[in-house]
């Protein structure tokens, strides 16, 4: 089988909120998708090691962010690389709280859903929502997974449902980011860069980069 036909499925690029008790929480994802629209329903894939996961499951409400191009690409780091158990990944973004849900001020818009059913695979659980609100925040283009990958040159994390793994290994060495796998290929070479670099899709700082083959 060719898996690289999967890289011809379009995708948006989201921040699905939830709150963990008191405290809002969420992750990066792209399995998501408007099934009915009267009423209006929404289907989110989420991997069952995702901290948001167990927490929809128990607040059985979700919030999808929608981002824009324009929209900070370090949310995309601090929402997708790091787990929500351990970080309060929203001490970082400027939100708000409608529906009892965190919005991101920084996105093209919101849409708020209350669970209404769950299916279960071996990996992902999909949550199907009922969606009660949404607005639009700005105006700006969505920005969608291929702009992800070829602008920002972005990676899936593992437990994405849309990851693949890299294709073999080419005989080039760049500097990768070790939390998110960005390749640097700036015209000032990495060694020259200022100490005050950060991975512009995690955010993480110029420290966490490792020469590899790719
Ligand atoms: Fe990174």
């Amino acid at each position: 089988m060719n898996t690289n036909v999967f890289r011809n499925l379009s995708y948006g690029v989201y921040v699905v909120s939830t709150l963990d008790k008191e405290r809002p929480t969420g992750c990066t994802a792209n399995s998501i998708m408007q099934i009915t629209s009267s009423p209006a329903t929404i289907a989110v894939s989420l991997n069952h090691d995702n901290y948001t996961n167990s927490c929809i499951q128990k607040n059985k409400k979700f919030a999808i962010n929608i981002l824009a191009e324009t929209s900070d690409s370090s949310i995309i780091g601090t929402f997708g690389f790091q787990s929500g158990k351990e970080a309060n990944k929203f001490d970082s973004v400027s939100y708000s709280m409608e529906n009892d849900l965190p919005i991101l001020e920084d996105s093209c818009g919101y849409i708020t859903c209350e669970v209404i059913d769950t299916m279960e695979t071996s990996t992902h659980t999909v949550f199907l929502g009922k969606v009660l609100d949404g607005d639009v925040l700005k105006k700006d283009p969505a920005m969608t997974y291929a702009y992800y990958h070829t602008v920002i040159k972005g990676k899936s994390p593992k437990n994405a449902p849309t990851y693949l793994p890299e294709e073999e290994e080419g005989s080039s060495e760049k500097w990768v980011c070790g939390v998110c796998g960005y390749v640097y290929d700036g015209n000032v070479p990495f060694e020259e860069l200022g100490d005050d670099y950060k991975c512009p899709v995690c955010g993480q700082p110029k420290k966490v980069f490792a020469k590899k083959k790719v």
